[in-house]
């Protein structure tokens, strides 16, 4: 789908994963894409800021350089994210702080920075990539479920705050989605896990990516608050 007006896009952490088959969908669109970015390399055409979302100034310098050279931020999607499992007696400060500080915290940088332009255009969409596992629950991942369940009380307090504003805040739950990480595991754990979703398999990188594209775009202006699962049927009932 071709935009009219190429709109300013930022996506945290597009170098690889879902964040990356986000940013090429938005660019397919015809949009100025822009990313947040630690290491690896970059689609082309994407302007790539090294940043850091644990770190304010960081977030604000990128930002900065960004609406610079494509505008005000119109669409941030916040898709950054790290996972330190662990089990809960065993977890420590520092793994649980790291997973919130980075999926959470960093998630609330991004959009405290982007609302600034927002709210001078009188729009704006923020997707917050979040988790099945948020509403979920998932064993080991008491940082990491807690980080991304967080994320949808965020969502709905910015919709609360600037829905009057044309602004839009809404999550995007993923289930278990092909990318390095999932194909990391064990066939016998991937095997267990195919056999609890309905849907009989893992999602692919773009289903996400097309999601976030319609809670971006002219479709989607009255969807706010929202959690999107795209898991293939495995959180339902959240
Ligand atoms: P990857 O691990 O492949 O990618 C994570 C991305 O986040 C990388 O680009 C990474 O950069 C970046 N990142 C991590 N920490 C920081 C930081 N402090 N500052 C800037 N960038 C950072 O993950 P996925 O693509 O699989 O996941 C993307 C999002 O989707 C995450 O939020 C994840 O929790 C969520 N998700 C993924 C699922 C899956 O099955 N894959 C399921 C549900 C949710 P770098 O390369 O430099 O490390």
């Amino acid at each position: 789908m071709q935009n009219l007006e190429p709109r300013s896009v930022l996506v945290t952490g597009a170098n690889r994963g879902i964040g990356r088959a986000i940013a090429e969908r938005f660019l397919a669109a015809g949009d100025k894409v822009a990313t947040i970015y630690r290491s690896g390399d970059l689609p082309d055409r994407v302007l790539g800021v090294v940043g850091d979302v644990r770190d304010s100034a960081s977030v604000d310098a990128a930002f900065t350089e960004v609406e610079a050279a494509h505008g005000p931020v119109e669409v941030l999607v916040a898709n950054a994210g790290v996972a330190r499992d662990q089990l809960l007696m065993r977890m420590s400060d520092e793994e649980f702080d790291t997973v919130l500080d980075t999926n959470l915290t960093g998630a609330f940088r991004c959009a405290r920075r982007a609302t600034k332009g927002m709210i001078r255009l009188r729009r704006g969409r923020i997707i917050l990539i979040s988790s099945v596992v948020g509403l979920y629950g998932g064993p080991g991942q008491v940082n990491y479920s807690a980080s991304k369940a967080g994320l949808v009380g965020m969502a709905r307090s910015v919709t609360r705050e600037l829905g009057g504003r044309g602004i839009t805040a809404n999550v995007v739950a993923p289930g278990f989605i092909e990318t390095e990480m999932t194909a990391a595991l064990p066939e016998e754990r991937q095997e267990t896990y195919r056999g609890a979703i309905p849907a009989g398999r893992f999602g692919g990188v773009e289903e996400v990516a097309g999601a976030v594209q319609f809670l971006a775009g002219p479709d989607a202006g009255y969807i706010t608050g929202a959690v999107l699962p795209v898991d293939g049927g495995l959180g339902m009932g959240h």
